[in-house]
């Protein structure tokens, strides 16, 4: 159980610095219970604490575990150079929060992104050991054949590394569509197999992440959600 004052909430939820919270109460924006609270002297319950603050509802979350839809054109990076950052996708809070993507999508790859407030968990999350299985969908160049798939799951040299890298599992869905398993994320790792295997990677979509996937969660590009803690447990 912890017991905090409204302002202390705000601040952890993103919303300022302690004095503008402060502001924010005594001026009256924030309510509890469809009651203005004006006081920073009253103490909450933060779990399960709902909120009402600029016309929007929120609810208390210690730590922030969240699914953005990522579109074409924005970069993960947190000093972005060429796009706008994927943070631009998100409520402001989020980023005082310090919410951060887990490990990366390049600009133009489109699809699942995980991102969190939680050191411990993005750590744990992009860690190389953990084998994490993340699907893609590409959109190639050139027509899936059956000796790209087999290339693919035999595993492709790439100049950098000192040993081929293979995907995990492999399907044809299309004349121009494949799947691929992944269970290392190296750089532009689906990009150069596909190259290094003689197609071309023409678009490139994350439609799961361990047996999370991205349809079950029902966001269009460019929307986020909240993971519960269910979907959280599928992320292995
Ligand atoms: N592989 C790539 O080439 N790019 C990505 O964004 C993710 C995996």
């Amino acid at each position: 159980m912890t017991k905090l004052s409204l302002d202390k909430i705000l601040q952890s939820q993103g919303f300022g610095t302690r004095k503008y919270c402060r502001d924010l109460v005594e001026d009256g924006e924030v309510s509890v219970n469809g009651e203005v609270v004006r006081s920073t002297k009253m103490s909450f319950e933060t779990a399960g604490l709902q909120f009402h603050i600029f016309d929007e509802d929120w609810e208390y979350r210690e730590r922030v575990y969240i699914v953005l839809n990522k579109p074409s054109n924005f970069e993960c990076s947190r000093k972005p150079s060429h796009h706008p950052g994927v943070l631009t996708l998100l409520p402001e809070q989020f980023s005082w929060r310090d919410v951060q993507p887990v490990g990366r999508l390049d600009h133009d790859t489109t699809g699942m992104l995980l991102m969190s407030d939680d050191g411990p968990f993005i750590h744990a999350q992009s860690s190389p050991k953990r084998h994490v299985p993340k699907v893609y969908q590409a959109t190639t160049a050139e027509p899936v054949t059956d000796e790209l798939v087999s290339l693919l799951l035999q595993g492709v040299k790439l100049h950098d590394e000192p040993a081929p890298l293979a995907a995990v599992h492999c399907q044809k869905l299309d004349e121009y569509l494949i799947e691929i398993v992944l269970e290392q994320g190296k750089y532009h790792q689906v990009k150069r197999m596909l190259a290094a295997a003689g197609n071309h990677c023409a678009a490139l979509q994350r439609t799961a992440i361990g047996k999370l996937t991205l349809a079950s969660l029902d966001i269009a590009e460019g929307e986020w959600c909240y993971l519960t803690p269910a979907q959280l447990g599928l992320l292995v």
